[in-house]
Formats: structure tokens, sequence, C-alpha cells
């Protein structure tokens, strides 16, 4: 496909048809703005990277109506796990099962009943089969995704942004109004559009695959300490991994290969695992690096584009998801022209400090990992801490994301956190919709005003924003909470208490701050 001529505007241009990217464009279309997501790649990546995705992203995805679908995928891997285990030897005695196996910094104590609220779930959808769906998804819905299109560089005025795009047909180039650049950790967009990345370099290097092994039953699925690093077997169907903290330097060149993993694997453990056949792998790092700003003028950037870490406790797609709903409504706001140009940078104060704490915790995991004696000796002792109920809890909502609380200015604690499904159940019939959860509710860049004990005042002060804010009238078994006003990412922008007057006022001042001033 050629590109856009030069005086022709593109509203959303994303780079990168990952999870992040995709996920962005979904978003964006739903709230009506054209999107173009151009991808380097012809055929999807087949490397199982994330092998599930933590509640926030679950529950963003459910907004996105992909909740059976979700479920049919997670259904499937669990049969894979099921299958895998009768393959492999036993595992200790008390041993958690694929369903629950959640992990600080490779202790496989976090147990999901004792965080927080544990009705929000991580769910094991592996993430080629997630990249597979939200593609689907994109495409059903009018997002143009175009294979073999590799950004290779941008100029950026105060119009647009040009893309520079290599396609097998040659060179072209696309103008956008803004450009979402998630396209992963190497990302070209950060380096055209001149983004700091510092950071830490790498440590250690993992190695990891989905394989066939001659003897599974020689070793039970489990992340293992042994005497040169760390193996893990079965954290996603099938899948190896070998984690050196002094690797050979020689080796960390071109694809990963069959050879290489099992050498790393039995250089680890002396175990000689026997892979038989690698269906897909690859290498990774502790290297930890994040932009300053998500931001430089019409450029942004979301997910690994923006912070690499270690992948430990699986965490990264997670937060990529959320940065994505984040950055992609606010961008969707202002490209309908009701948004001032500072929401965008609202995205960087709101992430920003959240994928701080995510690096800080994967360096953190990884200096518990390393297998010299001392490290050891405080792993052992870190293992103990975890059999604490509140530090298992601590931990556990930590690697769930839970700890997600962005900073609007108001004490209430809910406001900033990102709202879960809560059941609705209708005061009144006027809103039409049908929805008996919120995340059956029009998922399409509107925030929600939900009024519980049919108050009149917070549905009089929202009229003015009629279009931009959905009123409904419910109950949803929150009893302390009288109202609630959500963003279209589910953020709470603004809370009424059962025992006090609903402050009018300060709902009034979340309306404007997040949804402009009324027509
Ligand atoms: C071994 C491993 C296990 C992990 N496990 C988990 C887990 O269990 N849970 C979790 O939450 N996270 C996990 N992660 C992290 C997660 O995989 C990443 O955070 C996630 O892939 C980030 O998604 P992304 O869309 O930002 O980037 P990517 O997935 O890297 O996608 C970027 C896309 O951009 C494309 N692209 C690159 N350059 C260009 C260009 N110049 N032009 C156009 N397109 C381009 C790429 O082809 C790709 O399709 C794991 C990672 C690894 C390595």
């Amino acid at each position: 496909m050629a590109g856009t001529p030069r005086d022709e505007y593109i509203p959303a241009v994303v780079a990168g048809a990952g999870p992040v990217g995709l996920m962005a464009a979904c978003v964006l279309r739903r709230a009506g703005i054209d999107v173009v997501v151009l991808e380097r790649r012809g055929e999807p990546d087949r490397v199982l990277k994330a092998g599930s995705l933590g509640p926030l992203a679950v529950e963003a995805l459910e907004r996105l109506g992909l909740r059976e679908e979700l479920a049919a995928v997670e259904r499937r891997t669990m049969a894979g796990y099921a299958q895998m285990a009768e393959r492999s030897a036993d595992p200790a005695p008390g041993a958690p099962g694929p369903a629950e196996r959640e992990h600080f910094a490779g202790l496989e104590k976090i147990e999901p009943s004792r965080r927080s609220e544990p009705a929000r779930r991580r769910m094991r959808v592996p993430q080629p089969d997630l990249v597979a769906l939200l593609r689907r998804t994109a495409e059903r819905t009018g997002v143009r995704v175009l294979p073999s299109h590799e950004v290779t560089g941008l100029e950026q005025d105060a119009d647009g942004v040009t893309v520079a795009v290599r396609t097998p047909a040659g060179d072209t180039a696309f103008r956008a109004r803004y450009l979402l650049g998630c396209d992963g950790g190497g990302s070209a967009v950060r380096t055209a559009a001149g983004f700091p990345f510092p950071g830490t370099g790498p440590t250690m290097l993992g190695r990891q695959g989905v394989v066939e092994l001659l003897d599974p039953g020689q070793i039970p699925p489990g992340i293992h300490d042994v005497p040169g690093g760390v193996l893990v077997y079965g954290l996603g169907v099938d899948r190896v991994a070998a984690l050196e903290f002094t690797p050979p330097p020689d080796t960390d060149q071109g694809p990963l290969t069959e050879e290489e993993l099992r050498a790393a694997v039995t250089r680890v453990s002396g175990i000689d695992l026997g892979v038989r056949r690698m269906r897909a792998g690859g290498r990774f790092t502790d290297e930890a690096r994040h932009v300053p700003a998500y931001r430089r003028g019409r450029v942004l950037l979301a997910g690994d584009a923006a912070h690499i870490h270690a992948p430990v406790g699986g965490q990264g797609l997670n937060y990529g998801l959320i940065d994505a709903v984040n950055v992609a409504w606010k961008l969707a706001a202002r490209l309908r022209g009701w948004a001032a140009d500072d929401l965008l940078d609202s995205y960087t104060a709101e992430r920003r400090p959240q994928a701080e704490r995510l690096l800080q915790n994967t360096r953190a995991q990884i200096a518990l990992m390393r297998p010299d004696t001392h490290s050891r000796a405080l792993r052992e002792l870190f293992a103990d801490l975890m059999d604490l109920d509140e530090v298992n809890r601590y931990l556990g909502d930590l690697m769930a994301g839970l700890t997600t609380r962005y900073d609007l200015g108001d004490p209430d604690p809910l406001v900033g956190t990102l709202c879960p499904d809560l059941k609705l159940v209708p005061l009144d019939d006027r809103d039409g919709t049908g929805a008996r959860r919120l995340a059956e509710l029009p998922c399409d860049g509107q925030g929600l005003l939900l009024v519980s004990d049919g108050h009149p005042a917070p549905a009089r002060a929202a009229a003015p924003w009629a279009g931009r804010v959905r009123v409904r009238h419910a109950t949803t078994g929150r009893d302390e909470v009288s109202a609630l006003l959500l963003r279209p990412d589910s953020c709470i922008a603004w809370v009424a208490r059962r025992d006090t007057e609903p402050d009018t006022e300060a709902l009034t001042g979340a309306l404007r701050r997040w949804f402009g001033t009324p027509r």
C-alpha cells in the first residue's frame, strides 16, 4: 500500500502490531478514530513470551467485549497444562498447580487467594493467542493493520508527523496527526523521535523455548534453583527456560537454536533434558530502562517501547496493555476535539510512576535469583517472609498490578484506582443498554457516571457532558459508595460516599478536567 500524500492526515498511526499496539488501536477505533497500524513483520511472531495476563489487562480486554474469547483460550491452555502434567515428573507435595502458579523472584509462594481483591484474577492466555485475538478484533472494527511495513524514521511539525516506512514494494511515508510507538523494546520510533532511554544494563541472560523433551519425566514443572542459576519448566505449556547470571558472551548472536538452549540448560542445571524439538524460542535479559516522558510533541510511546525490564513475575504485558488503554482514550478525546493538549501529558504523569515501581521490583527479583551463596541465603530468608500473610498479599498485589493508583489530587483512596468489573443492578431502565456488568457497557470513549442511590444531583451536574459521559442508575454491590465517575479507562475520577452529600462541585471539576468544557 502506498503511504499518504503530504496534505492528507491519518488521525492516529500506531507503530507495531504487538499486543500493546493492537490494544491501543482497538480502543481508538471504538472511540470513532481512524487508525492505521504499521507492522514490520510479514507473519505473526510465534515465540511464547507472556504466558499469562494480569487482572487489570483482563478487565480492559473484557471491556472490549472479549470475555468469552479469552475464556475459550484459557480453557485450551489449561488442557495443554493438564497434558504436560501427565508427561512430567510428579510435583513436590503441596506445589501449586499451573493455574495457581505465581511467583516473586522464582519463589512460587504467591497465593492469589491472599491478595486484597482475590476475585480480580490473572488469566492463562498465551501472548501469541492474545495477539491473534486482538488482531481479529481490530480488523473487525475497521482498523487497518499493514504487515511488512517497517517504520524507519519520522519527522514532526506543528500539524503532524511524517512517518517513513519500508515495505517490500519500496519506501513510502504516512502523515499522521499523532504517532503512537508500540514497536517494542528496540523501538525505532523511540530512537527516531529522540527519547532518552536511561537505566541499567544486563547482568544476566535467559534462554527460553517451547520444546518437546526426550524424557519429560526427568523434572517436575516449576521454578528450580540449580547450581548455575535457575531452571524453569512449564511456566507456559512445554516451555523450558535457563537463566544464567554469568553468561558466556559469545553465544548471544542470531536466532536461538535448540542446541544453544540445550547447552544452557545443561550448564545451569547439570541435567541434559534432551531438548528434541524447539517450536519457538528466544533470549531475554534484565536490562531495565525507562523513558523520562512518554510523549514528545505528537509522538507517544507505550508498552515495551517506553519501558523494558526482566520478564519476571508476569508483568510487562499487563503494564503495556494498561498504558495502551490510558493513552488511547486521551488521544481519541484530543482528536475528537474536546480535550486540551495537556490531557496527553497526564499519560506520563499517571503511568510513569507505576512503571518505575515495576522496574524496581524486577531488579529486586533478579538480585534474589542469583546463585551465589550470599544471594541464596537472602532468598531463603525472603522465602520464609513470604509465608507471612501481609508479605504474601503485598507481593501478590504488586505482581498483579493491583497497587496501581494515579495521583489525581483527591485523598479518597478509591480515586485514581482502576475500577473492577462491578455487577450492575439497574434502578430504572432509562439507560437502555441492558448491561448487567460494567464491562458490558459500550466501550466507545465515553466516561460513566454511576449513581447507586437515586440522588438526582450528580446526574444533573453531569448533564452538560451528555455525549461524553454516560449516566447510569444502578447499584453495584459496593454499599459504601453512592456514586462514581469513571473515565473511559475505568479509572475512578470522583466518588460520593453513602454517608455524605455528593460534592457536586468536585464532580464538576473532575468532569471538566477529564471531559473538557461542555458545549
Ligand atoms: C520470556 C518472556 C516472558 C514474559 N512473560 C510475561 C508474562 O507472563 N506476563 C506479562 O505480562 N508479560 C510477560 N512478558 C513481557 C511481554 O511479553 C512484553 O511486555 C510484551 O510483549 C510487550 O508488548 P509490546 O506490544 O509493547 O511489544 P512487542 O510484543 O515487542 O511488540 C512490538 C511489535 O512491534 C513490531 N515492530 C518492531 N519494530 C518495528 C518497526 N520499526 N516498525 C513497525 N513495527 C515494528 C514488532 O514486530 C512487534 O510486532 C514476557 C516477556 C518475555 C521475553
